[in-house]
């Protein structure tokens, strides 16, 4: 009898269960304006229906089917948007002032506890601001660090955003920090070294083979300007290491993003195959035309380069602004020429307390237009991601990530800084209209 009793009431608890993840309550937005990440126009009075952590239908509010037992999310008042995705963020590094030991501070005195205490501070701060994915692009010493913070976030145990990380990165001997110690001494580095395309292809696979959805490779390290006022960078990686990672990444299915500022660096991150350009400061005619024909990805991070500019007439601030400038102008010829622009910012190199919207305006300022710049941070940072369809789209069948701003951000840019609204796979974390 009691054998039938707990059988009974197993099976009850199982049809429960059942009923609740087959027919979860949906929930209904209604968009005062629309922009889906993905159409030129944005639409003006759509009802949007999510069940689960999916959108299941995108309707005109005239002809929309509320589901009975709905609960009605009213952003009648705000444009809703896909989620935003930066591609370009450091969750390990924290705006380092050089007063307080710098970068240098976060390998060398700072438990690994800390950092990644800090860490999840920066993952919040990403999603609170409508950045619902990240491309995470290195921990700086702090090793496999953000496969721990992805799993608490995907564990539920921290709010954050997607995650795609790269783990370590990679560059050569003299090719990365910690820089400038007494050569007697063994220092850390904020990358994984190697030497020689057996080294390369070894470290892309430890970093493939402990969780690493992209490789990040740095192309250039040091930059100066040259005698002739020109914009020089170290390069580090020759294109046969090069070639030996983008081989191994690219057989487990994964890219490889390639930090390069310009020159030789540049080039050999061209020839050697790298799927994104990170920065990309001086990008030469031939190396765009090279970038279209090769489909490379562009993610330019070009705020961070208008922040601590060292003084007008020092080596150092001569070269920051020289950067700026010359930036813009890779920009513009490879909006031009059809290269295609994620959005990224290299937050964490920026004050996590700074608005990450601060890159559109960047954008725009350059002659991107508004919608453009929208779709860089959704639909095209998605294709890049290898998740079309899936993130930076407000369609059937999207991960139900979705935000909303006051106001048009097609008419005004600085109105992304504002998210008001954010849910990230169905569950809304803030709502302040
Ligand atoms: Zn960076």
């Amino acid at each position: 009898m009691r054998y039938l009793a707990s059988l009974i009431f197993a099976l009850v608890l199982c049809l429960t269960a059942f009923c609740q993840t087959a027919t979860p309550a949906p929930t209904v937005i209604r968009a005062g304006v629309l922009i889906d990440g993905k159409s030129d126009q944005p639409r003006r009075d759509q009802v949007i229906v999510i069940r689960g952590n999916r959108v299941e239908s995108v309707s005109d509010a005239a002809t929309a089917k509320i589901p009975a037992g709905a609960k009605i999310i009213d952003l009648s008042h705000a444009t809703v948007l896909p989620g935003l995705i930066d591609c370009h963020t450091h969750i390990f590094l924290q705006g380092e002032d050089p007063a307080q030991g710098g970068y240098d501070a976060n390998i060398l005195k700072y438990p690994l506890a800390l950092r990644a205490a800090r860490a999840t501070v920066a993952a919040r701060r990403a999603l609170e601001q409508g950045f619902t994915t990240l491309r995470d692009v290195e921990t700086e010493g702090a090793g496999y660090g953000d496969i721990g913070i992805k799993m608490a976030i995907e564990g539920g145990y921290i709010p954050g955003p997607r995650l795609f990380v790269v783990t370590r990165a990679i560059s050569t001997t003299g090719g990365y920090n910690l820089d400038g110690y007494a050569p007697e001494l063994d220092m850390p580095k904020g990358a994984q070294m190697v030497d020689g395309p057996v080294e390369a292809r070894k470290a892309a696979r430890e970093q493939l083979d402990h969780g690493a959805d992209w490789i990040k490779v740095y192309m250039t390290h040091r930059s100066w300007l040259g005698k002739d006022g020109e914009l020089v960078s170290q390069p580090t990686l020759t294109v046969e290491e090069l070639k030996a990672i983008v081989d191994e990444a690219h057989g487990w299915g994964k890219k490889v993003a390639c930090h390069a500022y310009n020159g030789i660096g540049l080039q050999r991150a061209l020839d050697g195959g790298c799927d994104s350009i990170e920065h990309g400061l001086q990008i030469t005619d031939a190396q765009i035309a090279q970038m279209v024909k090769q489909g490379t990805w562009y993610c330019p991070t070009l705020a961070v380069y208008y922040h601590d500019w060292d003084a007008a007439d020092t080596p150092n601030g001569k070269r920051d602004r020289k950067r700026a400038s010359d930036h813009g102008e890779s920009f513009q010829k490879a909006l031009k020429a059809g290269v295609k622009i994620v959005f990224g910012t290299d937050m964490g190199g920026i004050l996590w307390t700074e608005p990450i919207a601060q890159e559109f305006p960047r954008m725009t300022e350059l002659s991107m237009s508004p919608m453009e710049t929208i779709k860089s941070a959704t639909s095209r940072a998605a294709e890049m991601l290898d998740m079309t369809g899936e993130i930076g789209v407000v369609a059937p069948g999207a991960y139900a990530d979705i935000v909303a701003v006051p106001g048009d951000p097609l008419r005004d840019i600085h109105v992304l800084e504002h998210v008001t609204f954010v849910m990230k796979d169905g569950g809304v974390f803030k709502n302040a209209n």
